[in-house]
């Protein structure tokens, strides 16, 4: 927990705690710097210690920071205070869908059908960019008071390239909404995502759980073998069309299901429509129950040193469970015994393996040759890196730290990495152009201990009509192959694409300019003129969007700028060179 009041890095202050998850607890704070409300989510203190955890954390943020949509929560900053992880990203004020469901049970029709295609909309936007979400469900979505919703914790989300896409990845999220192939052992896809927004739709149509159970286990078979309810069984005012999206999203083959998001977004745009009143039950192409003979496996493939985790989390609590090795593939088997009888607590490694635990000794501060030999002694295989570090208290040569960490128990046999300590001396810089700039921030900080990274825009030159990522670093200073210490100045430029409004006031916009821009982002612009002698003729006084804030298509923008005043004419002479007649704003935030 993080008290009210405290600062992390000198910029973001700590208002109120908000909300909590399996992995993280949520604050509203203040950004000091940009004077704006935020979202700050801080990974749990006893995970910190945890580097499959920090980099899991690390990982929402890189994910997540490559989407720009209105639906999905704007990522600001990721970084490290004292221990302390932390993610910044837009506040949003209002409620989970989880919280809504429970006060009010299902939504109406209109109200789901709105929710889901804002829902449609921005998980389109993440397929796009190679992003599945993987742990869709109320809990993870939130809506504002105007009904607005955003879609958030990219917590276990995974970054693919193109080819991985139809690919499959094997973390898990909540077994509520865990689509069948992945009970059933296969990974995720995008079509894994479409499944949990089908559960989903069902949940705020009817206020429930289609597949409920008193354990992960039996869950888990029901989303494989179990056809689901009929909401229309439940509310006959709703129209086959739409249980139909549901039917189709949910199907247990996924060759059945939607295979676009897209796809499931246009079908709830026009499922109201008059010509599809009488629809009939949607029938599939594809045998539905292929999987009945399979049995879940709730657990992960372990060749993934990434894909650690696995969360069956909601009433059932979290289990997060070490990495296992290759003997995996030989259990996963006979798993589902073991599952039926010890859900819940994981016990089963020390059941099956007459291999003890050891705790891994404290080598630190050993020389290599030292701590090589006392984890032999223990019994554990050793491998070596070496890692620059910013505790002067530790010379080069000497063991910084383990992974996993000193003090966790692991199989005797199992092999623990050392790291040895260059020092604080220099490390030579690589060229990181291309690459993007968190992670780079990341390692330069974390792994070689600089205290001095900068970030940049860079704006573009005129000429230059690359596509560039908006995270991507398009030079550096100093160039590679330089060597630099710790507290070396050491900046990254990214390209300065505008998302944000400009400060039309101080960068001196002209009107024509501003009009383009508001054009070209889908902004309502309404210019109002203000009598004065103040300012030259045509100067921008003040803008009702602050600079910073993130432009969302639709928004309505007032720019105030001058006109001569001439006392022999009205007084309060106005002049618009828009829409509808409005009065001077004062500069607010959009939050
Ligand atoms: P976890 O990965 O631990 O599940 P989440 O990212 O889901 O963490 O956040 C936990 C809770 O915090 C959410 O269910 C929600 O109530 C709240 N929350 C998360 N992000 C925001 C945000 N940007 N604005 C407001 N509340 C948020
Ligand atoms: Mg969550």
């Amino acid at each position: 927990m993080i008290a009210k009041g405290q600062k992390i890095n000198d910029r973001y202050e700590i208002i109120k705690s908000i909300g909590e998850g399996g992995m993280a607890n949520v604050y509203l704070g203040h950004d000091i710097i940009l004077d704006r409300d935020v979202a700050i989510k801080v990974l749990r203190g006893d995970l910190a210690g945890d580097e499959k955890f920090v980099r899991r954390f690390q990982r929402e943020a890189l994910s997540a920071s490559s989407l720009s949509h209105p639906n999905i929560v704007e990522m600001y900053d990721v970084g490290e205070d004292n221990g302390t992880y932390y993610i910044v990203m837009e506040y949003v004020p209002g409620q989970t869908l989880k919280q809504v469901i429970k006060k009010r049970g299902g939504l109406s029709l209109s109200e789901a059908i709105d929710v889901m295609l804002q829902i449609t909309d921005g998980i389109k936007e993440a397929h796009d960019e190679y992003i599945i979400h993987r742990d869709l469900k109320p809990q993870n979505i939130l809506i504002k008071d105007n009904g607005e919703i955003k879609i958030t914790d990219f917590g276990i989300a995974m970054a693919l390239n193109s080819t991985q896409l139809t690919q499959t990845n094997s973390v898990m999220g909540s077994v509520h909404y865990l689509p069948p192939e992945q009970a059933s052992g296969k990974g995720a896809t995008i079509k894994s995502d479409i499944y949990s927004m089908g559960i989903l739709f069902y949940e705020l149509l009817t206020g429930n759980l289609p597949f409920k159970g008193d354990n992960a286990v039996e869950i888990a078979l029901k989303h494989m073998k179990s056809d689901i309810p009929s909401v229309r069984e439940q509310n006959d005012s709703i129209p086959q069309s739409v249980e139909n999206i549901i039917l189709k999203a949910t199907a247990k083959n996924p060759k059945n299901r939607y295979e676009t998001v897209e796809e499931m977004h246009n079908d709830l745009l026009t499922c109201l429509n008059e010509d599809r009143k009488d629809e009939s039950k949607i029938e599939f192409s594809y045998p539905e129950h292929e999987n009945d003979d399979k049995k879940p496996v709730v657990l992960e493939e372990a060749n993934n040193p990434e894909n650690t985790v696995k969360e069956l989390d909601d009433d059932l609590g979290d289990f997060k469970e070490e990495k296992k090795n290759t003997w995996i593939w030989v259990l996963s088997g006979i798993f589902i015994c073991i599952m039926l009888v010890l859900v819940g607590i994981f016990v089963v490694y020390p059941l099956f393996t007459d291999v003890p635990d050891i705790i891994i000794p404290d080598v630190t501060g050993m020389s290599v040759s030292k701590a090589e030999e006392t984890l032999r002694t223990a019994g554990f295989e050793v491998a070596m890196q070496v890692e620059s570090v910013s505790d002067e208290s530790i010379e080069k040569g000497l063991v910084v730290k383990t992974s996993p960490a000193i003090g966790l128990k692991r199989k005797k046999g199992s092999t623990i990495t050392l790291y040895e300590s260059l020092g604080t001396a220099e490390i030579e810089l690589e060229d990181y152009t291309g690459k993007n700039y968190i992670e780079v921030k990341t390692t330069l900080e974390k792994q070689y201990g600089l205290e001095n990274v900068i970030i940049e825009k860079l704006k573009l030159e005129e000429d230059d009509d690359k596509e560039y990522d908006k995270q991507e670093i398009i030079k550096q200073e100093p160039d590679a192959g330089t060597k630099v210490a710790k507290g070396d100045k050491v900046t990254l430029y990214i390209p300065d694409i505008v998302d944000e409004y400009p400060n039309f006031v101080e960068e001196a916009w002209s009107l024509e300019e501003i009009q383009n821009f508001c054009d070209e982002y889908g902004i309502v612009v309404t210019f109002t003129a203000k009598p004065t002698n103040e300012y030259q003729e045509n100067t921008i006084i003040s803008q009702s969007r602050s600079a910073g804030t993130t432009i969302v298509k639709g928004a309505n923008l007032t720019v105030v700028y001058a006109v001569k005043y001439e006392e022999s004419t009205n007084d309060k002479k106005e002049e618009k060179t828009t829409s509808d007649d409005k009065k001077e704003e004062k500069t607010k935030n959009e939050d």
